[in-house]
């Protein structure tokens, strides 16, 4: 844990009780803040009072008292409209940050040189954020990762001059975060999502862009109109180090990626190959290798160990995860693709698919991924979306209707290894959410993992 130091002897209120929350009231209290803490869920609130914390209808309170408001990142600061605790705060001329601007000051007051890397974008961020730890401590170092994944930040062990922190941060995160200032800030790509949170896209864009405005190294892309528009913005300042990246091979990119190559305009290094990286497949994921290559070598990693790493990185978990091979079948679970926009990507990295889809349809449908259905040997329809599907698919694509998920695996798995393919695939990327089946895309993606295992060992 990170004790909040710097507000030691401050009154705060604290909103918000979940998991994060519930870290960051530990780490303040820990350091001598004296907290009021308050959720509007019970639940919430009781916990927090069996764990000893002081619980406060902030409703009630009297707000000059406060120092700040630290706000949990699931909580509206904007939109669609400031949560009654905002408008409080702002009232009373409070502050209103969030758990990663106290990591921020704490590392400035502590050890203002500690490496810290904060990995934003729309899609990518765990990937990316996940592989740069992973060649980091592959390289020999000592690696702290976490924030919007995995570990919230203050649950991570102290910033110190020897230790990297690794961070992903989501953009409700970085709103919350204004003296937010990493060694290396990564800038993804920026399309529109999450607007009901941030009014239009160049609100949106505008909170992205504040990680890499005050990052020492900034690493922007250039592979979508908002993010190259920053990425300018940038490079026209003097004394900027500015990076920008690209997936593809666009001209205005110092690292890209070309025929599967990493490459670094102007280096005589080798470019790295990806074509062995196994859970680094698909065009967006040489956009998140080509960021991770180039976070790493700000750090001063060598060339060599970022190639072996890149081998040796094991993916995530439910996004194009290879679970398992039967003969010359391979099954891969990619239970994150909740929607068709992310099921594109998996049917773009592979070919010879036997696809396992449906669930809670978005709306669009599959519609939009009609160019990759020449890629699919077969669907195996699930869930409330199926009959929709069908319609879909007509006579463009071989189908059957299979109700639930292991009658999907077993029709899959029987006709994909009678495959002439030389790998067939077993995908499951429903293209839609798992609510009417499974608690979560977690809960699927392991019922399929489990069920592969099943069909591999004989064994659950
Ligand atoms: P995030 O943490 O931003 O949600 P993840 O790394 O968890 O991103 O990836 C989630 C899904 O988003 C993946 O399964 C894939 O479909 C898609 N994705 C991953 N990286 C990219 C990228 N660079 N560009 C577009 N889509 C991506």
């Amino acid at each position: 844990m990170i004790p909040v130091e710097t507000l030691r002897g401050k009154t705060v209120a604290l909103f918000g009780l979940g998991g994060s929350g519930l870290s960051t009231l530990h780490a303040l209290v820990e350091g001598g803040a004296e907290v009021s803490a308050w959720d509007d869920s019970e639940t919430a609130r009781a916990r927090a009072s069996a764990d000893g914390f002081l619980v406060v209808d902030l409703a009630q309170a009297d707000w000059s008292r406060f120092t700040l408001l630290v706000l949990a990142p699931g909580v509206p600061l904007t939109h669609p409209e400031p949560h009654w605790t905002v408008k409080r705060a702002h009232a009373a001329g409070v502050p209103v940050i969030g758990d990663i601007e106290l990591f921020a000051r704490e590392r400035s007051a502590l050890a203002p040189v500690a490496p810290f890397v904060a990995i934003t974008g729309t899609n990518g961020k765990s990937t990316t954020t996940a592989l740069i730890a992973h060649v980091l401590k592959e390289a020999g170092r000592d690696v702290a990762l976490g924030g919007n994944i995995g570990v919230p930040v203050l649950d991570l062990p102290p910033p110190t001059d020897g230790r990297v922190h690794v961070v992903e941060c989501s953009s409700y995160q970085i709103d919350l975060a204004p003296s937010l200032a990493p060694t290396v800030g990564l800038l993804i790509n920026i399309t529109p999502d999450h607007l009901d949170r941030h009014g239009d896209l160049a609100g949106y864009a505008a909170v992205k862009e504040r990680l890499v405005a005050k990052a020492e190294t900034a690493l922007v892309g250039v592979d979508d109109e908002p993010s190259r528009e920053i990425a300018a913005r940038l490079k026209a300042e003097s004394g900027r180090r500015v990076v920008t990246v690209s997936g593809g091979e666009s001209p205005l990119a110092d690292v890209f990626v070309a025929d599967r190559r990493i490459v670094a305009r102007g280096s005589a290094e080798p470019p790295i190959d990806l074509r062995n990286a196994r859970a680094l497949r698909g065009a967006h994921n040489g956009q998140n290798a080509a960021f991770a290559y180039a976070a790493v070598r700000a750090l001063g990693v060598a060339r060599e160990d970022i190639a072996r790493a890149f081998e040796t990185f094991p993916g995530l978990a439910h996004r194009m995860e290879e679970v398992g091979r039967l003969g010359h079948v391979l099954f891969v679970n990619d239970s994150k693709a909740t929607n068709a926009d992310a099921a594109e990507k998996a049917l773009m990295s592979f070919r010879d698919i036997h696809w396992i889809l449906g669930g809670k349809a978005k709306a669009g449908g599959i519609e939009p991924l009609r160019p990759l259905f020449p890629r699919i040997a077969k669907a195996y329809l699930i869930g409330a979306a199926a009959e929709d599907f069908a319609a879909t698919f007509g006579d463009a694509v071989p189908f059957e209707q299979c109700g639930t998920l292991s009658h999907a695996l077993e029709a899959a798995a029987r006709d994909a290894s009678r495959s002439a393919a030389e790998e067939p695939v077993v995908l499951l990327s429903p293209a839609c959410a798992s609510f009417d089946q499974f608690a979560n895309f977690e809960a699927r993606g392991d019922a399929f993992r489990a069920e592969v295992q099943y069909l591999l060992n004989g064994e659950p």
